[in-house]
């Protein structure tokens, strides 16, 4: 698949929305080679349940967090480490509503999800819900836009309605991640299990910080019946 064919419902002549030099494909594209350049792509080895990269090279093998405390998805993978230029995407989606960012992260986690390695098999997308009170606030779901695109490119259908969040996500500052995933305990709930029962789920997400969230989602679907839980995320953030 093409840019042109990829964006093709967003198209609109746009210049890089990072550095304002000409965007890719002749402007079909708002971002340019060199910022695209200098997103650092999550690097392997890495835990191949949570995606966690490993400091230099070695055979892949879960991370300790994992085989401490395994989360109830299967495999979780971000593109990009959320730094530099990848972060300031994704800022310019998440905090300036800017909308022409998802063409951009929709064709790149396509790209990603398509790769012969890592094909996978999908029956339904999910995005990470926000709270009623969220979405007052910032007006958009930016995890739902995403996975909205993607759900598009992929030809795959999404479910925006039946995994909730019932609560507002409590302070995690200051917390271990064992707190932050206790704290964060029963916050999303799943409204209609027959949505879920059997399906190979897609969980898709801006950002992937300390696996708290995805880990809770990921929890009730698998409550409700999925049988594999895939996580899909643009960046993450990278262990210190
Ligand atoms: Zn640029
Ligand atoms: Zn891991």
């Amino acid at each position: 698949m093409s840019f042109l064919q990829a964006v093709g419902d967003f198209f609109l002549p746009q210049v890089c929305l990072l550095c304002g030099a000409e965007g890719l494909d002749a402007g079909r594209f708002p971002i340019c080679e060199t910022c695209l350049g200098e997103f650092l792509p999550v690097t392997r080895p890495a835990c191949p349940r949570c995606g966690a990269p490993f400091k230099g090279a070695g055979v892949s093998h879960l991370c300790g967090e994992c085989r401490q405390d395994p989360p109830s998805f299967d495999s979780a993978w971000s593109l990009f480490s959320y730094t530099g230029k990848a972060r300031d995407l994704v800022h310019h989606l998440k905090f300036h509503g800017n909308l022409a960012t998802l063409s951009v992260i929709a064709f790149l986690l396509h790209e990603e999800i398509e790769a012969p390695a890592l094909a996978r098999k999908v029956d339904i997308l999910v995005p990470v819900p926000m709270h009623v009170n969220g979405l007052k606030r910032r007006g958009y779901n930016q995890a739902l836009l995403v996975a909205e695109c993607l759900a598009k490119l992929l030809n795959l259908p999404l479910d925006r309605t039946h995994l909730v969040k019932t609560k507002e996500t409590p302070p995690q500052i200051g917390l271990t991640r064992a707190q932050r995933r206790r704290n964060i305990q029963g916050i999303f709930s799943v409204t209609n299990r027959d949505v879920f029962r059997g399906k190979a789920v897609l969980i898709v997400d801006d950002v992937y910080t300390t696996g708290a969230t995805t880990r809770a989602c990921a929890g009730v679907l698998k409550k409700a019946g999925a049988y594999r839980i895939d996580v899909l995320t643009f960046a993450r953030t990278m262990p210190e």
